[in-house]
């Protein structure tokens, strides 16, 4: 078995839509990115990859390559997982925690489980994803930015 975690930050900005986990979130912004800035996806690959030992997204995808401009983060999570099938791994399970001080996400992160889970090749209860506050403090709590944990564990084929 092989361990990864993943951390990732993105800033929130006016007229941009907020994707979080493949989800679009209603909200008054939105996550500033190259692609489509979705925080909790980029925090999963770069679990993924850190747990294969394939280093991190901005290695797998660089941000100055307009081929990823407005990209779907789902689209390069299936990129991710082709390597890692390739490398004869699988995902055991994986836990994600979301920080954001708003919107409120809770009644989405089932939504965000179906549309993760399926791409990860694993049933949805091996898939957690949580949301939590940081009580108003920090640059998740003024509402700058949403920032992203994953955990994952890779078994070998
Ligand atoms: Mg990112």
């Amino acid at each position: 078995m092989r361990i990864g975690h993943g951390y990732d930050v993105h800033r929130l900005v006016p007229d941009r839509a907020l994707i979080l986990g493949g989800v679009q979130v209603p909200f008054e912004k939105g996550l500033l990115g190259h692609s489509d800035a979705d925080v909790l996806t980029h925090a999963l690959m770069d679990a993924l990859l850190g747990a294969a030992g394939m280093g991190d997204i901005g290695k797998a995808f660089p941000d100055n390559d307009p081929a990823y401009a407005g990209i779907s983060s789902l689209i390069l999570l299936d990129r991710v997982m082709e390597k890692l099938v390739t490398a004869g791994l699988r995902v055991g399970n994986a836990d994600l925690t979301v920080l954001a001080q708003r919107p409120k996400l809770a009644e989405f992160l089932p939504q965000m489980r179906e549309k993760l889970a399926p791409r990860l090749g694993i049933p949805q209860e091996r898939l957690n994803i949580k949301a939590t506050t940081e009580e108003g403090l920090g640059f998740t709590g003024s509402g700058e930015g949403i920032a992203a944990h994953a955990v994952v564990l890779l078994e070998e084929n």
